[in-house]
């Protein structure tokens, strides 16, 4: 094994890396690992340029993370936020950490004098040392946004609003009709990102969100074709257990796109790279052992084994057991 790539939207995507590379440290220690990173919902705030999954992805690999709640910086403090809000700026719903707002205003400066999203990751990079090479989907803004079926507050329905206000301000409570990722049909792959598939051994659909994060990704012109034409293994590991998201609202998500949530109903969505579709091998929670023969069925090679981050150790073995599906 020297070439793995992941597929990653946030905290899933992260998690999982995180063990990932705690497994090939011992399994295999010349192994290089590149995430390509759903940068779906990336936003501007306060005038700040905020990619959510990639901090996220940065922060988690470089020892940077909040554990607790999975994204931002620990020990943060709210003292810049509070001020933006006193000028009656900001939204509400979205609170940006002193610490982490460093992270922004360094980005958004690089950006403005000219740097892609791929450099200015590569510049964030080199303070935090994640250990894997992160690569953003896409340099050109891509922007999800969810379409709304009632009124709420100041929005009507039908009105698009964007991805975080559905999940941060209405925690994805409010019924959406469809999702409109905007910028996706201009965006091209960001440098590095055809190649990370195309020279991998191994692919990794990592427990992230199927639609807003690795959905996104797959959206992204070329993507979902250098999946397909790889040589390498293409394995993923299901986000569903036990008929539930673990943390988060892709059942909301998959609701939507009308894919039942359950691991077997993802692995189908995504499909047997023999049957045009993604996958050649998935990993599902051992509590889902009985969906195996129906993906057997729709021919995909599948395995039930506890599929819960709940520390590195478990985090590691799910790794190792992606390595040896
Ligand atoms: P986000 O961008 O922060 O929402 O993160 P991702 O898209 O990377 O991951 C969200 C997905 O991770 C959700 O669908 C969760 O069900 C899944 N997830 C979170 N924790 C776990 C876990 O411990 N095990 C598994 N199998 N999935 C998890
Ligand atoms: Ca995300």
């Amino acid at each position: 094994m020297r070439n793995v790539t992941v597929l990653a939207g946030g905290v899933g995507g992260a998690r999982f890396t995180r063990g990932l590379l705690a497994h090939l440290a011992v399994a295999a220690p010349d192994a290089t690992v590149t995430v390509i990173v759903n940068t779906g919902d990336d936003m501007w705030l306060d005038g700040l340029r905020i990619c959510p999954d990639l901090d996220t992805v940065m922060y988690t690999l470089g020892g940077g993370i909040n554990e607790e709640q999975g994204w931002g910086r620990p020990d943060e403090s709210r003292r810049a936020s509070a001020e933006i809000a006193a000028y009656g700026r900001g939204w509400s719903w979205f609170t940006l950490g002193d610490l982490d707002l460093a992270t922004h205003i360094v980005r958004t400066d690089l950006l403005r004098d000219g740097s892609t999203l791929s450099a200015a990751t590569e510049f964030l990079c080199r303070r935090w040392q994640p250990g894997a090479r992160l690569l953003p989907m896409s340099d050109q803004p891509v922007e999800t946004y969810v379409c709304l079926a009632k009124n709420i507050d100041e929005h009507v329905a039908g009105d698009y609003i964007h991805f975080e206000e559905w999940w941060v301000r209405y925690r994805a409570r409010v019924a959406i009709t469809g999702f409109e990722q905007r910028g996706l049909a201009e965006a091209v792959a960001a440098p590095g990102v055809l190649e990370a598939i195309g020279e991998a051994d191994l692919v990794v659909l990592p427990p992230s969100n199927p639609v807003v994060s690795v959905g996104t990704i797959l959206a992204v012109p070329g993507v979902r074709a250098a999946l397909r034409s790889t040589a390498a293994r293409v394995v993923g590991v299901s986000p569903i257990i036990g008929g539930a998201a673990v943390r988060g609202m892709a059942d909301a998500c998959l609701h939507t796109i009308g894919v039942e949530t359950s691991a077997l109903a993802v692995g189908r969505h995504y499909g047997a790279r023999s049957a045009g579709g993604l996958l050649d091998a998935w990993l599902i929670d051992e509590t889902d052992a009985a969906a195996l023969p129906a993906l057997a069925a729709a021919g995909i090679r599948s395995a039930a084994v506890p599929l819960w981050m709940t520390d590195l150790s478990a985090t590691t073995a799910m790794a190792a057991a992606v390595l040896a599906l």
